[in-house]
């Protein structure tokens, strides 16, 4: 079970932006790896807070999480929306702490990690799209997809760089009218990784890579919709010598159902009965998640009804419960009678049986709908 983004922070749900900020400012100070050098313990709650603020900081992110938690950004198995490396990490500080890491305000930078502030070059990330069905959206199903991605060729060997000595970032002196400035780039010889190419095998590019099709197994969790997008960490390209591999990123999109169409958890489907059958009663087949289903009417039954059939709607994406298939009954009344039928609706003129009483079960649609819902 993983912890509350709110309480990592020491925060409140109803949070300012503001205090949000100040509440992660905490805690990083506080779990500083310079400050606690070898606790693997503070190392961890440094990085999780740090995960709590890149969602929290983030208003769509915010959303998503006060909707449906952690599930938002991971389905279990494969996924972990939030695994921050300590580059992510020290990348934020600069929108949090401003120029206090910078001026030296206590901390000796973040040495530890790379080894002396190197940053470790990440792959790029891949993005393939993955279609789903009414019947995989709605119990999760696991994907299988073929992905070419640039990998480290066999036999291929990396060496430090000379341009920078491993830095990764060379170091400029320029006279300006306020005075010396030291400015930092990142070495160009390397592109900041602070390794060249040693030992090229013949099937590699100028990054020692190659490109390699790949199946990469994706388990999507239940109750994700379209638009959403999931993060299949260490499966993008990877990065030359000690780099790390960029991660693949999986844009969900939904087929459209032929007759239930989904809204949130629950599921809708439009049953049409002929006046008979509303008169008489009877059983009918529908179309439900993972096949179908048979549903019975009971004589009398009257057109607008709702039958609810309860957890045969979608699996919630935060693991809480089931949606509801709801039936809406609609009654066909025919457009042509012949003669006979004719006679029989016109003798039923009037009849006391035919004349509506609608009872307080019978309510209006919309009396139904905010019953529904409430
Ligand atoms: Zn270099």
């Amino acid at each position: 079970m993983k912890e509350d983004y709110y309480e990592l922070l020491g925060i409140s749900k109803n949070a300012t932006a503001a205090e949000i900020k100040k509440g992660y400012r905490k805690k990083a100070i506080e779990y500083h790896p310079d400050k606690n050098p070898g606790d693997a313990k503070a190392e961890e709650m440094f990085k999780k807070a740090a995960e709590a603020y890149e969602i929290l900081s983030d208003p769509n992110k915010k959303a998503r999480y006060d909707q449906y938690g952690h599930a938002a950004f991971e389905g279990g198995g494969g996924f972990n929306g939030g695994g921050m490396n300590m580059d992510d990490i020290f990348s934020q500080f600069g929108d949090i702490f401003g120029s206090a890491f910078g001026g030296g305000g206590g901390f000796s930078g973040f040495g530890g990690f790379g080894g002396g502030g190197q940053r470790r070059v990440k792959g790029s990330n891949l993005r393939i799209r993955v279609k789903l069905t009414l019947d995989e959206v709605a119990n999760g199903v696991e994907k299988k997809v073929k992905v070419r991605r640039k990998i480290k060729a066999d036999g291929v060997t990396y060496k430090t760089c000379t341009t920078c000595n491993g830095a990764g970032q060379v170091t400029k002196i320029t006279n300006t009218i306020l005075g010396r400035m030291q400015t930092a780039a990142a070495c160009s010889t390397c592109g900041g990784s602070g390794q060249i190419l040693d030992k090229r095998p013949s099937d590699a590019d100028a990054h020692g890579l190659k490109v390699a099709e790949e199946t990469v197994s994706i388990k999507i969790p239940a109750g994700v919709e379209e638009g959403m997008q999931l993060k299949v960490s260490n499966k993008g390209n990877e990065a030359p010598g000690n780099g790390i591999p960029g991660d693949l990123l999986v844009a969900i999109e939904t087929v459209e159902h032929d007759s239930l169409k989904r809204e949130g958890d629950n599921l809708h489907y439009d049953l049409y009965v002929s006046i008979s059958e509303a008169v008489l009663g009877t059983s009918k087949e529908i179309d439900a998640v993972g096949g179908k289903v048979r549903i019975k009417l009971e004589p009398g039954i009257q057109s607008g009804k709702i039958l609810r059939l309860r957890g045969k709607g979608i699996s919630s994406l935060n693991g809480y419960g089931t949606g509801d298939l709801l039936v809406h009954v609609n009654v066909w009344t025919p457009k042509e009678l012949n003669k006979e039928q004719k006679d029989f609706f016109e003798r039923m003129q009037g009849n006391d049986n035919f004349e509506p009483k609608p009872e307080k079960s019978d309510k209006s649609f919309f009396e139904k709908v905010k019953d529904m819902f409430s």
